[in-house]
């Protein structure tokens, strides 16, 4: 969690008393406005690297930019706003940051050498899951692996550990 914003707002001559959190994958580097979930009250927000900068000040009048993924209310026993309530809370939508969309690193050895199983392809026979369970016949699934094997084999380079 970046912060939260405590909302004090007076609704009904009582104070809110709602806790909207501020996650961090979101508002880490982020300005703009965000609404209480529990009262709808605008809060301007300038957030770097997750450290308030300015704000939250309130926006009466204008519309957020976004809404706070989950929020509640500490005096009011356990009552809160789960993600994705209409016009409180923001849905969530799992969406990996950018720098994590990244491509596998595929090996067919292990660090000492050893072929390792979750190299493909292995044929149709192997499944759904391709793991031939415990019966792995590497010369047969994948004999370019089982050469290369034998190669390391003579040159030493498989160890125990
Ligand atoms: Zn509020």
């Amino acid at each position: 969690m970046c912060d939260i914003i405590w909302c004090k707002k007076e609704v009904g001559g009582k104070p809110c008393d709602t806790i909207n959190y501020l996650d961090p994958y979101c508002f880490w580097n982020w300005e703009g406005k965000i609404n209480c979930a529990e009262c709808g009250t605008v809060y301007y927000i300038h957030m770097i690297q997750g450290f308030m900068y300015k704000g939250p000040e309130e926006k009466p009048g204008e519309k957020p930019d976004t809404s706070p993924l989950y929020a509640d209310k500490p005096y009011d026993g356990y009552s809160n706003y789960r993600p994705g309530v209409e016009g409180r809370t923001r849905p969530f939508q799992c969406i990996p940051r950018a720098k994590l969309l990244g491509v596998a690193d595929k090996v067919k050895f292990s660090i000492r050498g050893r072929p390792v199983r979750g190299w493909r392809p292995q044929p149709p026979s192997a499944g759904l899951a391709g793991s031939f369970g415990f019966n792995w016949d590497i010369q047969k699934l994948s004999p370019e692996v089982w050469e290369e094997y034998q190669k390391k084999l003579a040159a030493g380079e498989v160890k125990d550990w």
